[in-house]
C-alpha cells in the first residue's frame, strides 16, 4: 500500500476541526471518538474502505457500521470530505431537525451510512448481520469465473459497545460461523463515559475475541501506517477468522485539557477548541478543508471510480453470462422487501419485456421526444399562456424546489391538476355556495384540445410519446 501519509495525517487533523466546530455551533454531541479515532478515519476513507461515492449503493462495496453510533461527526466529517453526496452546509447544520447530519447516525437518510446505530453494542449486531449476507450473497452469485461478491464489512466499536451482551452474542456467533469477511475495529481508549474504564472492565479482549475463534492484532491506533498494514493484513489474512483490530487510541486526541479522561467522551472539550485549533494548525476559519485535503480526496474518488467500473464490467459479463442466476438475484431482493410472489412473477415478466425492447424503445422514444416536446410546450401555452420553462421563471421555482426536478411533461400534468382545481375553486366563488363537483377532466380536456388544435395546424398526427416514456421508464427500471 502506497500512501501519502503525511496528506492523510493534515486530514485527519481537518476532520477532528469539522468535529469540533460543529458539535460546538450546536453546543451538543460527542468529541471523543471524532478526535480519538481520526487515524482510523483517514485509513479507512483515504485508503482502505472499497466504496464509490458516487454509487452510495454499490452491491460490492465495503460497508463500514459505525457502531458508537454517539460519535457520529466522525462518520459525517469522513462521509463529507471522501466526496459523498453530504454538503459542508450539511456538516455545519450538525443535529439541526431536518438535516442529513443527526445526532446519531440514520440508514436511509444519509448517503453512505449503512446502519443506524447508537444503542452500544448493536452495530456490532449489525455489521456481523452484513457478514452473513455478504457471505450468503458470494455463495450463491459467485461462479468460478466471475467474482462479482467480494466486499468486507468494517465496524468501529468502543468500550460501551464490547461491554454489551449483544454484542458479545454477535462476536461468538461471528467467530462461529468464520466470517472472515468481517474487520472490527476496537477503539480502545480506557475511557468509558462517566469514568475510567478500569472502574468496570479488567478482562482482556484480546484473549476473549481469541477464544470466540477470531484473529486478533494490536496497533497504535493514531498511527496512520500501523492502522493502514493492520486493515491491510486483515483484509488479505486467509485463516477463515473474523479480524479484530484493537487500536489503542487517545481519547479526545487533539484537546489536552482533557484527551485521555472521560470529559473527552462528550461535548466538555468544546470550549477549548480555539487553542486546540491552533494547536492542531488549523487556520482560524472553522470548518476548514485545505486545498491540498479536497485535491487528495478528489484523486482518491477518482481511483475509487476507476474500480468501481471494472467491477461494473465483470458484474455485466456475469450478467450476460448467467440470466439465471441474474434473475433469481432480483427475484431474491423483491422476496426480501417483502413482495408477494404474484407481485414478483408480474414483476419479473414486466422486467424481461422491457429488457428485450428497451433498445427498441430508446431509438423510437429519441424520435418522438422531439414531437413530444412541441405538444408540451402546446398544451402549456393552451392551459397557462406560458411555455413550461416561463412558467418555472413565473413562479420562481428553485432547485429546491420539487418541481425543478421535473421534466417537462411532469410538470405540465402537475400544472394541469392544479388547473383543476382552480376551476373548483372558481366555481365555488362565482356562486357564492361550495360545488363540491370536481372538474377533474379539466386537465385532460385542455391536453386534449391543445393537441388536436396542433395536429390540425402541422397537418400530420402527433406521436403519442408513449415510447419516450416507456424507454424512459426503461431506464429508470434498469437502474434499480
Ligand atoms: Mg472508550
Amino acid at each position: 500500500m502506497n500512501q501519502n501519509f503525511d496528506l492523510l495525517s493534515k486530514a485527519a487533523n481537518e476532520a477532528r476541526g469539522l468535529a469540533m466546530d460543529a458539535v460546538h455551533a450546536c453546543n451538543s454531541g460527542h468529541l471523543g471518538l471524532p478526535l480519538g479515532c481520526a487515524e482510523v478515519g483517514a485509513a479507512l476513507f483515504g485508503g482502505a474502505l472499497q466504496f464509490n461515492p458516487d454509487e452510495p449503493k454499490w452491491l460490492n462495496r465495503d460497508r463500514f457500521v459505525l457502531s458508537a453510533g454517539h460519535g457520529s461527526m466522525f462518520l459525517y466529517s469522513w462521509l463529507h470530505l471522501a466526496g459523498y453526496a453530504l454538503s459542508l452546509e450539511e456538516v455545519k447544520n450538525f443535529r439541526v431537525l431536518g438535516s442529513l447530519t443527526p445526532g446519531h447516525p440514520e440508514y436511509h437518510h444519509t448517503p453512505g451510512v449503512e446502519a443506524t446505530t447508537g444503542p452500544l453494542g448493536q452495530g456490532v449486531g449489525n455489521a456481523v448481520g452484513y457478514a452473513v449476507s455478504q457471505k450468503m450473497a458470494e455463495a450463491r452469485f459467485n461462479t468460478d469465473k466471475h467474482t462479482i461478491f467480494d466486499n468486507h464489512i468494517i465496524a468501529l466499536a468502543g468500550d460501551g459497545c464490547l461491554q454489551e451482551g449483544v454484542a458479545a452474542e454477535a462476536v461468538a456467533f461471528a467467530g462461529h460461523f468464520k466470517l472472515d469477511n468481517l474487520i472490527l475495529i476496537y477503539d480502545s481508549n480506557d475511557v468509558t463515559l462517566d469514568a475510567m474504564a478500569s472502574a468496570t472492565q479488567s478482562e482482556d479482549t484480546a484473549l476473549r475475541f481469541k477464544a470466540a475463534e477470531w484473529d486478533v492484532q494490536t496497533i497504535k491506533g493514531n498511527d496512520l501506517a500501523e492502522i493502514s498494514k493492520a486493515i491491510e493484513n486483515a483484509k488479505a489474512a486467509t485463516t477463515g477468522k473474523p479480524q479484530l483490530i484493537i487500536a489503542r487510541t487517545l481519547i479526545g486526541k487533539g484537546i489536552p485539557e482533557v484527551a485521555g479522561t472521560s470529559k473527552a467522551h462528550g461535548e466538555g472539550g468544546a470550549k477549548f477548541i480555539d487553542a486546540a485549533r491552533k494547536g492542531l494548525g488549523l487556520p482560524d476559519e472553522h470548518f476548514y478543508v485545505s486545498p491540498e485535503v479536497r485535491d487528495f480526496f478528489a484523486g482518491h474518488k477518482k481511483k475509487l471510480a476507476a474500480d468501481f467500473e471494472k467491477w461494473t464490467a465483470v458484474y455485466k459479463e456475469w450478467r450476460a453470462e448467467n440470466p439465471e442466476l441474474a434473475t433469481k438475484r432480483t427475484r431474491l431482493l423483491y422476496k426480501l422487501k417483502g413482495y408477494g410472489d404474484d407481485w414478483i412473477e408480474k414483476r419479473m415478466r414486466g422486467i424481461a419485456i422491457r429488457e428485450e425492447l428497451t433498445d427498441e424503445w430508446q431509438r423510437r422514444g429519441a424520435e418522438e421526444q422531439k414531437d413530444y416536446e412541441i405538444l408540451t410546450a402546446e398544451i402549456s401555452k393552451a392551459a397557462f399562456g406560458v411555455t413550461p420553462s416561463e412558467y418555472k421563471a413565473l413562479k420562481g421555482l428553485k432547485r429546491e424546489n420539487l418541481r425543478d426536478h421535473m421534466d417537462d411533461f411532469e410538470l405540465i400534468f402537475t400544472m394541469l391538476g392544479e388547473r383543476a382545481t382552480t376551476e373548483i375553486h372558481r366555481q365555488e366563488d362565482s356562486q357564492g355556495v361550495p360545488k363540491l363537483k370536481s372538474d377533474a377532466n379539466a386537465g385532460g380536456r385542455i391536453a386534449g384540445d391543445a393537441r388536436k388544435a396542433l395536429e390540425k395546424r402541422l397537418k400530420r398526427p402527433i406521436v403519442s410519446g408513449n415510447n419516450y416514456l416507456r424507454a424512459k421508464e426503461a431506464r429508470k427500471g434498469l437502474k434499480s
